[in-house]
C-alpha cells in the first residue's frame, strides 16, 4: 500500500507520498505523475490538506440494501449517480458548516474512488486499471432539500459537505473492508464494503459509459444504513479498514440574509 496526500506548510501547498513519519514532496499531483522533488518533510511538521482536486466529484446512491430500506426506496436495477460540486470538498480536520441549521442534515460515510487513468467505456474487467486509489469520504446531505427536489446536486453540494481524507491509498484491496461512522464517540454506521450492491469495478465501468473519467476524478460509492443528523458541536470520525480516521467537527454556518429574487 502507498499513501499520498495534499499538505500545507505555511503558505505552501504540495502533494506528497507519506512514508513512515515523513512526507516526500512530489513535483506534481500524484494522480498525474509520481516524481519526488527530493525534499522531505516530517509529517508532524505539516498540515494535512485536501488529498484530491477532481474535475468531477460523482456520487453513487442506494448502493447498500439496508440503506435503501431505511430511506424507504426501491432498488433501481442500475447505479444511481449525480454530481456534487468539487467546491464542497473539505479536508481532514476541517469544520463542516451546516448551511441551513433549520433543516435535517445527515452524515453518510462512503468509500471514495480516485481515478488514475482516463476511463471511457471501460469494461468491468479493465476497470481497476483506471483506479489510482481510495480514500474515506462523507456525503453530507440536506434531507429537507433532498426530499423537496427531484435531484440531489444542490442538497449535497454546499461548501464543506464533502469531507475526504486524510490520505489516498493505492495498491490496496477494498473489496471487503469495514466501514464505520462514529458521532461523538458513538458508533452510528457499521458495514463492510463487500455489502455494496455495485462493486468498485462495476461503478467505474458504469460511469465511464456516461462520461469520460479524468485523472484525479473522485467517485463516492454510497453509504450503508445508520445515517443520522448532525448538529453544531458534533465530532465525526469516519473509518475504513485500518486507515487513519477522517475526523471533522461540525458548526453552523454564519446566518445569511440574502434574497436571490432581488
Ligand atoms: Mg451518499
Amino acid at each position: 500500500m502507498h499513501t499520498f496526500g495534499g499538505f500545507r506548510s505555511g503558505d505552501k501547498f504540495f502533494y506528497g507520498e507519506v512514508r513512515g513519519n515523513d512526507v516526500h514532496v512530489l513535483a506534481r499531483p500524484y494522480w498525474i505523475d509520481i516524481e519526488p522533488t527530493g525534499e522531505v518533510q516530517r509529517l508532524a511538521d505539516v498540515d494535512v490538506d485536501l488529498p484530491v482536486a477532481p474535475s468531477k466529484l460523482i456520487a453513487v446512491g442506494l448502493n447498500y440494501s439496508d440503506h435503501i430500506a431505511e430511506m424507504k426506496r426501491t432498488p433501481l436495477g442500475t447505479p444511481l449517480i449525480w454530481f456534487k460540486a468539487p467546491s464542497s470538498l473539505l479536508p481532514h480536520g476541517g469544520a463542516i458548516e451546516i448551511t441551513l441549521p433549520e433543516h435535517r442534515t445527515d452524515f453518510e460515510v462512503e468509500l471514495a474512488i480516485v481515478i488514475g487513468v482516463p476511463a471511457k467505456n471501460v469494461t468491468v474487467k479493465d476497470a481497476f486499471d483506471h483506479v489510482f486509489g481510495y480514500t474515506i469520504g462523507l456525503d453530507i446531505s440536506d434531507r429537507d432539500l433532498q426530499k423537496a427536489e427531484k435531484q440531489f446536486g444542490r442538497c449535497k453540494s454546499f461548501d464543506t459537505y464533502t469531507p475526504v481524507g486524510p490520505f489516498v491509498y493505492s495498491d490496496v484491496d477494498v473489496s471487503d473492508l469495514s466501514i464505520e461512522l462514529w458521532q461523538n464517540g458513538e458508533l452510528r454506521q457499521q458495514a463492510r464494503t463487500s455489502q455494496m450492491i455495485y462493486s468498485v469495478a462495476q461503478i467505474v465501468s458504469f460511469v465511464s459509459q456516461s462520461m469520460t473519467l479524468l485523472r484525479g476524478d473522485v467517485i463516492l460509492t454510497g453509504t450503508p444504513s445508520g445515517v443520522g443528523p448532525i448538529h453544531a458541536g458534533d465530532q465525526l470520525e469516519a473509518i475504513i479498514g485500518n486507515w487513519p480516521p477522517l475526523r471533522n467537527s461540525v458548526v453552523n454556518a454564519p446566518p445569511r440574509d440574502l434574497d436571490w429574487r432581488s
